[in-house]
């Protein structure tokens, strides 16, 4: 079977590569020849996964998930959500944003946050979504180097390691992304 995974991000590709079964084979949005932005105007989450899935059923016809993912700090009632990527501006910089989110959180104790993933499915004109879920605090300084994104300041539950300073074997497994990727595996796997 093949599927495209319709995100131009080289690190969420190799992360979910690694979990999806070898059977399936994935392409990319280069692969399919899609160079235009995807547009992922919508007001949450899940309706932006929705979107940019719907539009590439649309607009190149095949079969394809979609995800997308926010940082959800408590303190912050859910911000930055749905702006997770450009929380400090349009330049999309996460060292931006992850400055600006410690500099918001400077006055509080409670450092609860989750990372939140939907994943909307697109096959054989029906759409299905998965949600996965990571909880876990926002540290007070950046630590280690892998990953990207917020990883340098996000610790998951139960693990005194953030995100970047673990292997990427350990976050497929407990994190947010690995977690809905899981789901919409073991979906594929069933029909
Ligand atoms: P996207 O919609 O999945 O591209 O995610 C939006 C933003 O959330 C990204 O630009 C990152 O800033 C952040 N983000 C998404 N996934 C992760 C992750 O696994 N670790 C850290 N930050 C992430």
């Amino acid at each position: 079977m093949q599927l495209v995974f319709a995100t131009n991000n080289l690190n969420k590709l190799k992360e979910v590569q690694r979990l999806i079964p070898n059977h399936i084979k994935l392409l990319s949005l280069k692969d399919i020849g899609c160079f235009e932005d995807v547009p992922e105007t919508q007001p949450d989450i899940e309706g932006n996964a929705i979107q940019k899935a719907e539009y590439v059923k649309l607009h190149y016809g095949y079969n394809c998930f979609a995800d997308d993912t926010g940082l959800e700090v408590e303190a912050l009632n859910g911000e930055p959500g749905v702006f997770s990527a450009r929380y400090a501006g349009p330049q999309r910089d996460a060292n931006d944003n992850m400055d600006l989110l410690l500099e918001n959180l400077k006055s509080t104790t409670n450092r609860n946050a989750q990372f939140k993933t939907v994943i909307a499915l697109h096959l054989n004109n029906k759409i299905d979504t998965f949600t996965g879920i990571c909880e876990g605090e926002i540290t007070t300084n950046k630590h280690g180097k892998a990953g990207f994104g917020y990883d340098p300041i996000f610790k998951a539950k139960g693990y005194d390691k953030t995100f970047a300073q673990m292997d990427l074997e350990l976050k497929n497994k407990i994190g947010h992304r690995g977690k809905a990727v899981q789901l919409l595996v073991k979906y594929l796997n069933n029909i």
